[in-house]
């Protein structure tokens, strides 16, 4: 199957090029030092992911531990208020720690035990890549320090403790904002004094090659048992498939397995308080092409040219650009990328919950949104939706600003 010049039969296999490219996006800008720990790192994956004792021990991991695989959910009642169309969800809030990062934190530290590493070094910014990467460390027994601003150490207190209490060091971050961005520059120059006995694990989709490639590969098991699941429970494959976009990964997990398929792939962004910039996350509807974090993509720039303050009332989907697998699929029109507000997705959260009896991730929330719309449109056929996570880590912020609806 073609879009553009691009050839899905073997798309896989073909992108990123060797030096991490997908088309113009992706690539590794990073000084020397870092580019020759990135090196490292690529080569070593690359002869690790293809040795049969490092696939079956992550099929071991991924049956014993993660208790995978996630089963496909049919959303029988939520299906019949929407007219003709079925509804379906890939359960990654049923993933150990109850989201789909999990899948790439358990390949990273593989692969770090693989290298012989002794420490993991990630930042995070609502918590949920630290407590997924301080479960992978606890499990393989390697020492994990967590980068957090001091800020969001204040406001996530809950996964500050899960992490403290699965054994990592969270490092308090006090420059500038104190936040997201300060903790990655924090959590770089750490990883850049120590590589020989560090690797740094990436949250998502994003930062400078392997990164992209490999967390994408990790994560396209969701893909893989999903097409496989689907066509045993129905026969067929989906019409569409929705996932939501931040970073990326929990996207390319679910699209990685359906790309070469004539079906319809939606990825969607937080649109938040609106269109204003600052007041949404959308950097692949309203953004242009930059350099951020070591990587070529499409990003929401302030009037410098910088990174832009966002917002999403999903801390998850809080990032001013997206991986540059994403930014290269827009271009050639395979994945469609399309915008869900704050307020249709609470409902979102809300109607899920109390017509099936599963509590959302409130950045799951927005593919939900975004799938009962579509559903309207298409009038009969099916959706599969990839839920990446539960809703658990958001009740107390619902409660508080939203009250029970
Ligand atoms: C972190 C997170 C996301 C966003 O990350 P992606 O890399 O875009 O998948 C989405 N859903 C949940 C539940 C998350 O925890």
């Amino acid at each position: 199957m073609k879009y553009g010049d691009v050839e899905f039969d073997t798309y896989l296999k073909n992108y990123p090029d060797k030096n991490g490219y997908f088309g113009k996006y992706g690539g590794a800008y990073v000084p020397d030092d870092l580019k020759k720990a990135m090196d490292e790192i690529t080569e070593a994956y690359f002869t690790i992911c293809k040795s049969s004792k490092f696939i079956s021990e992550l099929r071991r991991i991924r049956r014993e531990f993660q208790g995978r695989p996630t089963p496909i959910s049919y959303l029988e009642r939520l299906s019949s208020t929407l007219g003709n169309v079925q509804l379906y969800v890939k359960r990654e809030d049923l993933n150990h720690t109850g989201a789909h990062k999990l899948n790439h934190c358990m390949g990273e530290a593989l692969l770090a035990k693989y290298m012989g590493k002794k420490k993991i070094i990630a930042e995070t910014g609502a918590g949920q890549h630290g407590v997924a990467l301080a479960t992978a460390a606890a499990y393989f027994g390697l020492e994990c320090d967590i980068y957090m601003g001091a800020v969001d150490i204040k406001k996530q207190a809950p996964n500050v403790a899960r992490m403290k209490i699965l054994g990592a060091n969270v490092v308090e971050v006090t420059d500038g904002l104190q936040t997201l961005k300060e903790a990655v520059d924090a959590a770089f120059a750490a990883y850049l004094k120590d590589y020989k006995n560090t690797i740094y694990c990436i949250g998502s989709v994003v930062g400078p090659h392997p990164f992209p490639m490999m967390v994408r590969d990790f994560q396209s098991v969701v893909g893989i048992e999903a097409r496989e699941q689907f066509l045993e429970m129905t026969g067929e494959l989906p019409d569409a498939v929705v996932a939501c976009v931040g970073g990326g990964s929990n996207a390319m997990g679910i699209f990685s397995g359906f790309l070469n398929d004539p079906v319809e792939i939606y990825g969607v962004e937080p649109l938040g308080r609106g269109k204003n910039l600052g007041d949404h996350a959308a950097s692949l509807n309203y953004g242009s092409e930059g350099i951020m974090h070591g990587f070529n993509s499409i990003m929401l720039k302030d009037e410098n040219g910088d990174p832009a303050p966002v917002y999403s009332v999903a801390s998850g989907l809080d990032y001013p650009s997206s991986g540059p697998e994403h930014a290269f699929l827009r271009d050639c029109g395979r994945v469609k990328y399309d915008v869900i507000d704050d307020e249709e997705t609470i409902n979102a959260f809300f109607t899920l919950s109390r017509l099936e009896g599963i509590i959302p991730a409130i950045e799951s929330s927005h593919a939900v949104a975004y799938a009962m719309k579509l559903a309207k449109k298409m009038g009969k056929g099916s959706i599969l939706i990839n839920l990446s996570g539960r809703g658990d880590k958001d009740m107390d912020f619902i409660i508080e600003k939203y009250g029970i609806r």
